[in-house]
């Protein structure tokens, strides 16, 4: 029997792995950091043999309300990623799982491999609506990829849609290409008409380092992206610093930050009522997307969520908030389940890529709403 994560996003340490009925695991922190949360890992052992894995030590982790009620997901093939009986006792997660095949890989949610992010990259260029721009460098020299999607012209609104700044939240990126197939399609009429009025600007992947290193929060030197927008530096969050700049040369009309949660089994939006200049233009567009929103997918909802800020009391050093401040704009960070989406279950799935996809589609129609009032 083996145990193994030297592989892109892998992250497990071994403590025991004699016996099949009583596998001993724990997760590695992000590094330089005391996060640690995702995990993604290989067995290669006797198919049809009962297996209890157990990771130690979570109720440390970065959020232990996010084991509770939690389901596994485990892989053959490494593209269909199904749900596995899962326990918590507070501190101990065990996956009791039979495999059918001698390697199985586990993991927090359905990866998403940096291969796959160059393959949607390379695809995305394909299109003759489609741009893409090096911005720079990660801290590990991995590239800072931006889309730009449409012909940028006078009166043209610009909308800025941001996914991974905490890397382990991969359906973040999954719901990207949900965006994309929507937008790069030719045959797409509101594609057409969204592009007529609007470009796009897109990154996949805030956080390649993360995610190759098998993060759940922060970059390679262990920094929290997400609250690096007030003073983001080439020395600690090249990343942010970057996507910024870029942002003031374009100006952003709209922003919407894509994200995981741990804990929270919906789909949320976060809003920016706490900013110090939010205010009844602000309020009246969040308002106009959400209901769009809410009208073009029962798997979004808008009773559970963060509790709202208190006014003048935002965190300026999220993304939403600060770009929000910063460009007197409409910004949202959209939460997506790691578990599933309780008001419409999935008991083999869970929350997975293909819905994570579509509704990257859906807020598509939900931005037609408010194209035409953002400026
Ligand atoms: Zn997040």
């Amino acid at each position: 029997m083996r145990i193994s994560s030297n592989f892109d996003s892998g992250n497990i340490h071994v403590i025991n792995a004699e016996s099949p009925q009583d596998i001993q695991l724990s997760i590695r922190k992000d590094n330089q950091s005391t996060f640690y949360q995702w995990f993604h890992f290989k067995l290669d052992s006797q198919p049809f043999v009962s297996h209890v894995i157990t990771i130690q030590d979570l109720a440390k982790s970065a959020y232990p309300d996010g084991w509770v009620d939690f389901q596994a997901v485990a892989s053959y093939d490494r593209k269909e990623w199904f749900r596995v009986e899962t326990k918590f006792d507070g501190d101990n997660l065990s996956i009791h799982h039979t495999p059918e095949f001698s390697q199985v890989y586990y993991a927090y949610f359905t990866p998403y491999s940096y291969e796959r992010h160059l393959d949607l990259l390379a695809w995305s260029q394909l299109s003759s609506f489609c741009k893409p721009y090096h911005l720079g460098e990660t801290l590990d020299g991995r590239d800072m990829s931006l889309l730009v999607i449409g012909e940028p012209a006078d009166g043209k609104k610009s909308i800025w849609v941001t996914a991974r700044q905490h890397p382990g939240e991969t359906m973040a990126e999954w719901l990207v290409e949900g965006v994309l197939h929507r937008l790069l399609d030719e045959d797409d009429g509101l594609a057409k008409w969204l592009l007529d009025k609007a470009v796009f600007y897109v990154v996949p992947n805030m956080n390649p380092d993360g995610s190759a290193r098998g993060h759940l929060r922060t970059n390679a030197k262990g920094v929290n992206l997400n609250r690096e927008w007030q003073a983001p530096s080439m020395e600690n969050s090249p990343e942010v610093f970057l996507i910024k700049q870029k942002m003031q040369e374009t100006g952003v009309d709209m922003f919407l930050d894509v994200h995981g949660d741990e804990a929270l089994p919906y789909n949320f939006v976060a809003g920016c009522e706490g900013n110090p200049k939010y205010n009844e233009r602000l309020k009246n567009l969040e308002n106009t997307f959400k209901q769009a929103l809410l009208m073009a997918t029962p798997e979004f909802q808008d009773i559970h969520g963060y509790e709202k800020d208190e006014p003048g009391k935002g965190n300026l050093t999220v993304a939403a908030n600060a770009v929000g401040h910063e460009f007197d704009c409409l910004s949202y960070t959209l939460e997506m389940p790691f578990k599933d989406n309780v008001e419409l279950p999935d008991v083999v799935f869970g929350w997975s890529p293909e819905r994570s996809k579509q509704l990257g589609e859906d807020v598509m129609v939900a931005m037609r709403s408010v194209v035409d009032m953002l400026r």
